[in-house]
């Protein structure tokens, strides 16, 4: 027994001040970061990346190799090296096959390996590189290693994914082309049930599906004039447009063809008080205001049920007629709020008394708005007037709201 412990106890020794001088290292960092000025901050994060993580993701690779080959893992009762990473180190699935992968390949790169450990070269390009040999062959890797390294140290991971795929496929074109048909087997694209006023979608495009939605969208996402929008939400909004010209195929004057179906009563569409919501097919419920805006122009929206047939009984003239539509464009050219240009092909013919209040639908009645400035003024409470020719704007918390009329 006694032979046995005094190994063991000098091992625990030499973990236990390995640890703590990894901990005070990180408590030093730590209380750098806390007092850094601006200036050193930036040098400071590039070392906690190239001087920590990177290399303790080099040494935590040649410890994985080890337990791998030892098959330790199985002592604590996982099933897999794998497993055992995602349960013991709170790796997600994806992240513990790529440290394996990483920890098997590493040990025939030996140049990748050593830039790895130095902090020459990061996690991410380490990872490519891997995959690279797991693909085409370690030896293979490593004959091009050299160059490869030296293109990983001139391209960012995003950049490098191309340099390592072309090697790949100058290696083995055919094993390129079978993994790209894998790839696009594994295309999918889920629009999900309408909740809480949202559509979840997500998916993964091919390729060239990814390069081509990326170019449409380019056309839409021009940010205007004090645009506030995120990046995330110009997208959003790109791909709405991008669907609303497509749909509409080709102008012919009356604007697009209605593609959106409204379920409403006529005390929604009044915007009368406890009126029930609207119904819009493939959008679940939406606010009165909403349905008013989407019914607003009838070239976008065809209103179904009850309110569709008392309107046609009531409002004979609602749909904006071609000639009408010519000659509102001609006159608007452009969405009318103030400092918007928005082009007429972005803008919904916008009835500033509201149709089913008696607004006629003719030239003096009518407004060129695009979307986000159409929707500001029926949800978000801006008020749109044409006085002299000139459209004037007031914002919500500048606007009179009436008191009762007894007052
Ligand atoms: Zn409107
Ligand atoms: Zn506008």
């Amino acid at each position: 027994m006694a032979v046995v412990e005094v190994p063991r106890k000098a091992q625990t020794v030499r973990f236990e001040a390995a640890l703590e001088m990894m901990r005070s290292g990180v408590r030093a960092f730590a209380a750098w970061v806390e007092q850094a000025d601006d200036e050193s901050l930036g040098e400071g994060l590039i070392q906690i990346r190239e001087s920590g993580i990177d290399p303790l993701e080099a040494v935590f690779a040649s410890g994985v190799r080890r337990f791998d080959k030892s098959g330790e893992y199985a002592a604590d009762g996982a099933l897999s090296l794998i497993a055992w990473l995602k349960w013991k180190c709170k790796l997600s699935g994806a992240a513990a096959v790529e440290r394996v992968e990483i920890a098997r390949q590493l040990d025939q790169l030996p140049k990748t390996e050593a830039a790895f450990a130095s902090g020459d070269l990061g996690y991410e390009h380490v990872a490519l590189m891997a995959r690279a040999a797991q693909h085409v062959g370690a030896a293979a890797v490593r004959q091009a290693e050299s160059t490869l390294l030296q293109a990983a140290r001139t391209h960012d991971p995003g950049q490098f994914i191309s340099v390592a795929k072309n090697f790949e496929h100058r290696i083995d074109g055919e094993g390129a082309l079978n993994e790209a048909n894998r790839a696009h087997a594994r295309r999918y694209l889920h629009l999900g049930e309408p909740q809480d006023g949202m559509v979840r979608i997500d998916g993964l495009l091919d390729a060239e599906g990814g390069a081509t939605v990326r170019s449409a969208l380019q056309a839409f996402m021009k940010p205007g004039k004090n645009d506030t929008r995120s990046h995330g939400q110009r997208q959003h909004d790109a791909l709405i447009e991008l669907c609303r010209h497509r749909a509409g195929g080709k102008r012919d004057g009356a604007g697009p063809r209605p593609q959106l179906i409204i379920r409403a009563s006529s005390d929604t569409l009044a915007g009368i008080r406890g009126a029930p919501a609207g119904e819009l097919e493939g959008g679940g419920t939406v606010p009165a205001a909403t349905v008013q805006r989407i019914a607003c122009d009838t070239a976008i929206a065809r209103i179904t049920g009850q309110g569709e047939l008392e309107h046609e009984l009531n409002h004979a003239t609602r749909t904006i007629p071609p000639s009408t539509r010519r000659a509102l464009e001609a006159r608007d050219q452009h969405c009318v709020f103030p400092g918007c240009d928005r082009p007429l092909s972005w803008c919904d013919g916008h009835h500033l008394v509201w149709w089913i209040k008696g607004g006629p639908t003719t030239l003096p009645n009518l407004a060129l708005l695009c979307r986000g400035h159409h929707r500001m003024v029926h949800e978000e409470g801006w008020a749109l007037e044409r006085k002299d020719g000139r459209f004037k704007v007031t914002p919500p918390s500048r606007r009179v709201i009436p008191s009762s009329r007894s007052a």
